[in-house]
């Protein structure tokens, strides 16, 4: 990195962000602000004051600066509500950590790496995952989102030791917004309506034109805000181009892959490994930088800081 500042969003490898956290921690602090992650400056917020706030160097906040009102003499914490709350690492290690996260390396290499210690690596990647959780990006007003369902694994009889087990079929839901190009893939235990409507709910934004074959799960999804049309699945739901069906084909057969290298098809965390899947899959497009990039925007998204 050069003499210019650079934004930690902006990093292409670990030797950037290292060199990131050696500037002035002071200027650390203030581009942390200016790239949204950290609180920015505000009045104060007691209501006789009104005094403007300024940052001020203080060793006991993380970062070792925080907001000073000079009228109360108090210090209040830029982290406060934001995706730096409640960990105890420093600034450098959680955006370290972050970079061997979006690089897949498991914890333990991820330690003997960067010297950070496993349980820290742990505690960090563990809220991470929580930026896997659902959130409602898909569709919007007039945006049509293709919706349907496919086996993963058929029903069959499985003969072990003279005794015949059945494994039950298993099922993934694919939402896909033709808008964003973008898409989810959910393991449903069932493809009954209680299963499958909160979860088009959870994903798809009111308004949304939502296309699905004729499966009687899908009655009544008009009732929560979106517009429903029934398609004919072999004639209707391809989009022109085919990018819905190439879209979650290509899924699939990645996420089969996944399973089948594993070896967790029958595993009792199936679940669990698809959800693991979903987030290697979103983070696994495209390069580093730009993954890491990708990492940060969703961070914000998650924690936004006004
Ligand atoms: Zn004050």
């Amino acid at each position: 990195m050069s003499e210019v500042k650079m934004r930690i969003s902006e990093c292409q490898n670990l030797k950037d962000i290292y060199a990131f956290f050696r500037q002035d921690e002071k200027d650390v602090v203030q581009s942390l602000q200016e790239e949204g992650m950290l609180l920015p400056l505000r009045r104060c917020p007691k209501k006789t004051s009104r005094t403007a706030q300024i940052l001020d160097r203080n060793t006991d906040f993380k970062g070792h600066y925080a907001a000073y009102c000079k009228k109360c003499k108090k210090f209040s914490s830029l982290c406060k509500d934001t995706f730096f709350e409640g960990t105890h690492q420093s600034f450098e290690d959680i955006f370290v950590a972050l970079w061997t996260w979006i690089c897949h390396v498991s914890q333990h290499d991820a330690a003997s790496l960067t010297g950070i210690s496993r349980n820290a690596l742990n505690q960090d990647i563990a809220s991470w995952k929580i930026l896997n959780t659902p959130h409602r990006t898909l569709g919007g007003e007039g945006v049509v989102v293709q919706i349907d369902e496919s086996v993963i694994t058929k029903r069959k009889c499985n003969r072990g030791k003279g005794v015949r087990k059945s494994i039950p079929e298993k099922w993934v839901l694919g939402l896909y917004d033709t808008d964003k190009k973008t898409g989810v893939v959910l393991y449903v235990v069932k493809r009954d309506r209680a299963t499958l409507a909160p979860l088009i709910r959870q994903y798809c934004k009111e308004g949304s034109i939502l296309w699905t074959d004729g499966w009687a799960a899908y009655k009544g999804l008009d009732k929560f805000g979106f517009k429903h049309h029934v398609v004919n699945h072999s004639k209707e739901f391809k989009s022109a181009d085919g990018s819905f069906s190439n879209w979650v084909e290509g899924y699939w057969s990645t996420l089969k892959q996944y399973c089948r290298h594993t070896n967790v098809l029958k595993s009792k965390l199936l679940a669990e490994h698809i959800d693991e899947f979903a987030m290697y899959h979103q983070y696994y497009c495209g390069s580093l930088p730009y993954r890491f990039r990708c990492a940060i925007d969703h961070i914000k998204e998650r924690y936004p800081v006004v």
